[in-house]
């Protein structure tokens, strides 16, 4: 076994080659990783405090009054009728066709990373074929006034809460099936031999069954389909009730639409991200992917929605413009910033790789990109992400603070972020990385942090 900057962890997370049992053995017993977000009592806490935050925004959201001391009010919500074995259905069956649609034979069949134990997985990147039925769904239904529109509007606390026991119910399966799967296949949570935290991080790093890898299938599918379909209803009931859709709902669903079309276009992309190289598929990814995103990212559009009905937020068409421009440099950078990595990652030796300006790692062919975006700061994706974010709460005018919730929240989502997968990057680069650091100074806001 050698040394490693992780003290006395064997070093084969980032060597390739076959593993032993006895490997699998030393890992187990020697490996204690840092724990993440405040350890046992932090993800404990995490488990409980976000499906209740989530809960209780989406129903501030559904107010005509969203204001955040209405949140008092929630208490007197009649708590039996939160949950409805309809919404379940509804939510249950969505989230198994998001599943099998990975099966469909159309997309392309692309390698992910290489893993501990030398293999390599193939992942269907299928997701803008689910994105289209989807639509098209949506479109027969609105044409022929089919009653599911109104129903997700009318019952969206109903099916976040349905979506929040749904993304329990599949953490606890995926829990109980990683105690029968080799060492070798968990993520560094599932070594930390803590019930808790291994729930909430996911021990199994990449769990597949009946050919559908499900942490793939998850992580933009039900959730970001489900985020625009939502968006689609709120459009579809405001049009019913005032006869138009406003300015700033329409910009706020076509930004978001383009956001999601194209996460699902660049699908292979995310085989590079943290999600799918580091983490395990446990409560964390579970919540956020059925539950989170759908239902929390969907704010503007629901918030706009009940306003327009309600409380107008005119704004002046200059400053819808300056909105879309902000939106326009957001994209440009975080797509570009994630393609440039990308395609640096999955294609080292050609010639637009080995073009840039890079830092040896010494950790097989893996170099550090310090040209481009990512010789600006060292985190340009995440810049690119938070600008789009605040340009769709703008949209929402300054009367309330509720819309500004997902843009702050993402804000502290990517810094935090951003530290944990640098300190993961020292760990695995040592003195490289901090050579990156040194060229490139700052993490996400050149010239401030
Ligand atoms: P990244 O896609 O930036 O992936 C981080 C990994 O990239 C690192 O661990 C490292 O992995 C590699 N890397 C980092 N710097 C370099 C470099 N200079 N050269 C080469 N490789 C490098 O981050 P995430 O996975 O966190 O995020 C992916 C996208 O998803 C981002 O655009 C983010 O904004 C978005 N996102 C959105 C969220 C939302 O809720 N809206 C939530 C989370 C993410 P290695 O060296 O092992 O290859």
């Amino acid at each position: 076994m050698a040394d490693s900057p992780y003290g006395r962890r064997p070093i084969h997370t980032i060597k390739l080659g076959r593993q032993t049992s006895e490997d699998d053995k030393l890992r187990y017993v020697d490996v204690k990783p840092k724990l993440e977000f405040g350890g046992t009592i932090g993800a404990g806490l995490l488990t409980v405090a976000l499906p209740l935050f989530l809960v209780a925004y989406v129903a501030l959201l559904h107010r005509t009054d969203p204001t955040l001391t209405a949140i008092a009010n929630i208490r007197s919500v009649d708590l039996k009728s939160l949950f409805t074995f309809e919404a379940f259905l509804i939510v249950f069956a969505w989230f198994i066709c998001s599943l099998l649609s990975y099966l469909i034979p159309y997309g392309r069949n692309v390698p992910g990373r290489r893993l501990p134990d030398g293999s390599v997985l193939h992942y269907n990147c299928n997701g803008l074929i689910f994105l289209l039925i989807a639509l098209v769904g949506f479109e027969v239904a609105y044409i022929f006034n089919v009653q599911i529109i109104d129903y997700v509007i009318a019952n969206i606390v109903q099916l976040a809460v349905a979506s929040i026991v749904l993304s329990f119910v599949l953490s606890v399966l995926l829990y109980i099936r990683s105690l029968s799967v080799p060492k070798s296949a968990l993520s560094d949570a599932g070594y930390s031999g803590n019930a808790i935290y291994g729930f909430f991080m996911g021990r199994e790093l990449n769990p597949r069954s009946y050919g559908i890898d499900l942490k793939f299938a998850c992580e933009l599918r039900p959730g970001l389909v489900g985020w625009l379909l939502i968006d689609l209803c709120a459009c579809a009931v405001c049009f019913k009730q005032t006869g138009s859709v406003s300015p700033s709902l329409f910009f706020v669903t076509a930004a978001q639409g383009l956001y999601i079309a194209d996460a699902l276009w660049f699908e292979e992309a995310i085989l590079s991200t943290t999600d799918i190289t580091c983490e395990g598929f446990g409560f964390m990814l579970a919540f956020g992917d059925l539950a989170w995103v759908p239902f929390l990212y969907c704010s503007q559009a629901i918030f706009l929605m009940n306003a327009e009905s309600h409380t107008p937020q005119a704004i002046p068409h200059w400053f819808l413009v300056a909105l879309i421009a902000l939106f326009v440099v957001g994209y440009v950078i975080f797509r570009s910033a994630n393609l440039q990595k990308n395609n640096f990652r999955s294609q080292p030796n050609s010639a637009s790789s080995t073009g840039m300006k890079s830092i040896a790692t010494g950790v097989a062919d893996r170099r550090l990109l310090c040209d481009g975006w990512w010789g600006w700061v060292r985190h340009p994706n995440y810049l690119g992400d938070i600008i789009m974010a605040f340009s769709w709460s703008l949209a929402c005018g300054f009367r309330y603070t509720a819309p500004y919730f997902y843009p702050f929240y993402l804000c502290v989502l990517l810094v935090l972020r951003a530290e944990r997968d640098e300190r993961s990057s020292l760990r695995k680069y040592g003195s490289a990385w901090t050579t990156y650091c040194q060229e490139v100074p700052y993490r996400i806001i050149p010239g401030i942090w």
